[in-house]
């Protein structure tokens, strides 16, 4: 069974296809220009700041202290996948937690000018243990789930998997 992970968990928010896609190693069209901007807005933002910290399993875009408190932030390229990135960045708050890191976090829209502030709290963490239960579920699954035609299939790297 493969170790869910922040990418995971974020697709799971977004698209039950898209993570078994990536669950199954399924290559997104690289081509995709939507790719490519995703990539621009977390190499071009924030530049200050240090970036891509791996701690464990986990890769956190932003880390950083204020006033003795310890602020992981992840950045999005736009509020389309707002659910996913603040589900995404309360399960590396949770991940932290677990190994007895107390931290808040912060979901960055740079291009936005916009973030917001995230505090786990018990109801969150319940829910992402649903999560992670139908992740596994889902991963295990020999097919992808049903395609549904949803917002986020306009910018999707795997459109071509879903209509072509
Ligand atoms: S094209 Fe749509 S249904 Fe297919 S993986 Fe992407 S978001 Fe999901």
């Amino acid at each position: 069974m493969q170790r869910i992970n922040g990418t995971m968990i974020a697709s799971y928010y977004a698209c039950k296809r898209e993570l078994w896609y990536m669950a199954h190693q399924i290559t997104p069209d690289q081509d995709n220009p939507f790719l490519d901007l995703g990539r621009l807005v977390e190499e071009e933002s924030y530049q200050e700041e240090k970036k891509k910290f791996l701690i464990g399993d986990v890769l956190i875009d932003i880390v950083r202290s204020e006033e003795g408190k310890l602020i992981v932030g992840e950045i999005k390229k736009s509020s389309r996948s707002k659910r996913s990135g603040i589900m995404q960045l309360y399960f590396y708050l949770w991940y932290l937690k677990e190994r007895g890191v107390k931290a808040r976090g912060e979901v960055l829209f740079p291009r936005e000018k916009r973030k917001i502030p995230l505090v786990l709290n018990r109801a969150i963490e319940e829910e992402l243990k649903r999560a992670m239960r139908e992740i596994e579920l889902i991963i295990a699954q020999e097919v992808p789930p049903r395609r549904e035609k949803i917002p986020l299939c306009t910018p999707c790297a795997f459109r071509d998997f879903c209509f072509a």
